[in-house]
């Protein structure tokens, strides 16, 4: 620990004043304006000199809200900003939400889009980038700026032009793609966007034949949960098969609020996904990834990747080598039901797609068996069967079948 961060945990417990936090930020909201996304949203901070009044700040912090200025927004909805622990600096919800010194720092090999999503936009709204699914990019303000974005050169606005012509084209694609059988609705966040909005959106993208699912990436449920209201969870079911796929990093984020938004989506029919992003010091423990999963499983949230953190500008100070989370999962695996085991993912930087990793459990592949080690390191043995014909003759049947 630095002497900054050391000089900043020295005061108050954490516990009773986490309690506080809101009667002390926000003394005059109401519970009405508390629980009103556009309260929420008219009070986020979006200043270092707010955030400064609000809550004492580290000399990292202080340089990383100025030094940061002109490369991110800042932005944090007042909610966010109550589970902030304003006694330690390496709180996971403050390391989300408050920019330090590093983000600022551009390594060698960083790149401003990591995924080399740029050169696969045919129109603006629209990342084509794998055969069967696009990523339909919807608006570019978040309720959070999360610090770990890896998509900023959108986020951070002025950059994509996302009006309503552009969307207007974005649709026209996907419905002049007929290989197009699930888009995925991002930013941004869209859950931002008005029910009317939204409503103009899905409607035209749920009307294409060929278009059979939909998923929308939010951290609404994590950053604004009470954007999900009654109505916006009936609006996502009648486009079902849709899926909402949020991004909790860290069980401090499951409050009673956001367990309430999670759980109104799917017991309206909305299923909803997990994918958590590995952050160096921030969850970087198998023990806060299995509570985090077993928190998303017991509202029913599906815990499903971890994300090994993108090759991007500014984010090197929170990127884990590629064994911790190997480690990780392998502290899981066995360890905990299957379900709550995420699939460890990289996002090959320029564009080559995501891979998963896992622990190699193989220890010897023999032409009779294989012989594996499980979870406790006690060697098992799988012997081969003696066919090894793996063709499906009733398939062509199937795919002859009328109507298909
Ligand atoms: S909500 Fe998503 S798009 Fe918005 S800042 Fe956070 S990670 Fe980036």
């Amino acid at each position: 620990m630095s002497f900054d961060e050391q000089s900043v945990t020295s005061s108050a417990p954490a516990g009773p004043t986490l309690l506080s936090r809101r009667a002390v930020l926000f003394p005059d909201a109401t519970d009405d304006q508390w629980n009103d996304w556009r309260w929420q949203m008219r009070n986020a901070v979006r200043d270092g000199g707010r955030l400064a009044q609000l809550m004492s700040l580290t000399l990292a912090e202080r340089a990383g809200l100025e030094e940061t200025a002109t490369i991110f927004r800042l932005g944090i909805s007042p909610y966010y900003l109550s589970l902030v622990d304003p006694d330690h600096p390496l709180c996971p919800v403050r390391m989300q939400a408050v920019p330090v010194k590093d983000e600022a720092r551009i390594r060698k090999g960083e790149l401003k889009d990591p995924l080399g999503e740029d050169p696969k936009r045919p129109v603006e709204a629209i990342v084509h980038k794998y055969p069967d699914r696009v990523l339909f990019l919807a608006l570019d303000t978040c309720s959070v700026y999360c610090r770990h974005c890896t998509r900023r050169r959108i986020t951070k606005g002025g950059e994509a032009e996302l009006n309503k012509a552009e969307l207007e084209k974005g649709i026209e694609y996907v419905r002049t793609h007929p290989q197009v059988r699930d888009v995925l609705l991002s930013g941004g966040d869209p859950l931002l966007l008005s029910d009317e909005r939204l409503e103009q959106i899905l409607t035209p993208l749920r009307a294409i034949p060929h278009v059979e699912m939909i998923r929308i990436g939010t951290r609404i449920p994590v950053c604004l949960p009470m954007r999900v209201t009654e109505s916006l969870a009936k609006l996502l079911r009648r486009h079902a098969p849709l899926f909402v796929v949020t991004h909790f990093n860290h069980p401090k984020e499951i409050t009673p609020e956001a367990r309430r938004a999670c759980e109104l989506l799917v017991d309206n029919g909305v299923p909803v996904e997990n994918q958590a992003v590995l952050m160096r010091r921030l969850n970087s423990d198998a023990r806060i990834i299995t509570e985090l999963n077993h928190e998303c499983l017991k509202m029913r949230v599906r815990p499903y990747y971890l994300h090994q953190m993108d090759v991007a500008e500014g984010l090197e100070h929170l990127r884990t080598p590629i064994a911790a989370g190997v480690h990780i999962i392998e502290q899981m695996r066995g360890w905990t039901s299957g379900l709550a085991v995420p699939h460890l993912a990289v996002d090959l930087p320029g564009g080559g797609g995501k891979v998963t990793v896992q622990p190699d459990y193989v220890v010897e592949r023999r032409p009779t068996e294989t012989i594996f080690r499980n979870y406790r390191g006690e060697s098992y043995a799988y012997p081969e069967p003696e066919e090894t014909d793996c063709t499906c003759p009733y398939d062509e049947v199937w795919r002859a079948r009328p109507g298909r």
